[in-house]
């Protein structure tokens, strides 16, 4: 383990009010997981996580922590802030090769979720694990969205996009010829097919690469 992640670790006080989780949009338990780290609890702290955000990983690379985290630090007002960053970037990666992918009972609903960007991908993950089969509609060869197609590599290592079709969305349907059908009459043809009107909940994420239109 790299020294620095320790030092980090060990520069966090506890905060009883942690104003770091405050700033955080999706409100990591930041000081528990850092505790989870210290007492070597290496997967409990990265289940944490990735439960609490599926994305952990890429927002520990990609995202404005000096606005966020690290900017509400209390340490950041006479000194240099704890670097939570640094922190969950080890334990999600980490924890993104050692997850065991459990397939909770599946539910009766089926869910349909259109694009899958960092929202899309999120939603299904969330939902997968809570045992909704998820179907994944993507136009694009590839899933990730901006992850894939609009951040280069020197800001966001592929490394970790090759994670999540691997991973993360192995309990929702791969596409198909049939899919790809049903893909064509709901976007395209706005028509209610049965395989259609058996989905029960659709979430449309249409992407920030292109602008487009909704047609259902
Ligand atoms: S505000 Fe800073 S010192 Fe306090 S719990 Fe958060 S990271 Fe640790």
């Amino acid at each position: 383990m790299a020294l620095h992640i320790i030092d980090e670790a060990n520069r966090c006080l506890n905060c009883k009010k942690p104003m770091c989780q405050q700033g955080c949009p999706v409100h990591t338990p930041i000081p528990t997981v850092i505790q989870l780290f210290k007492e070597n609890r290496l997967l409990e702290a990265g289940d944490m996580l990735f439960r609490n955000n599926p994305m952990s990983a890429v927002c520990s690379i990609v995202y404005n922590h000096e606005m966020q985290c690290a900017g509400h630090c209390i340490r950041g007002r006479k000194d240099m802030p704890a670097h939570f960053s640094s922190i969950e970037n080890y334990i999600s990666e980490m924890f993104l090769d050692r997850m065991e992918v459990t397939r909770p009972e599946k539910k009766d609903k089926k869910v349909a979720v259109i694009g899958c960007g960092p929202a899309g991908m999120t939603v299904a993950i969330t939902l997968a694990q809570q045992g909704y089969p998820v179907t994944v509609f993507e136009w694009k060869g590839k899933i990730g969205g901006l992850l894939q197609y609009g951040i280069p590599e020197f800001r966001l290592p592929k490394s970790i996009r090759y994670h999540f079709p691997q991973r993360d969305t192995s309990a929702t349907t791969p596409q198909s010829k049939k899919h790809q059908n049903l893909w064509h009459n709901l976007w395209h043809k706005n028509k209610r097919t049965p395989e259609i009107l058996a989905i029960s909940g659709v979430l449309v994420e249409s992407g920030g690469l292109e602008p487009s239109t909704f047609r259902v």
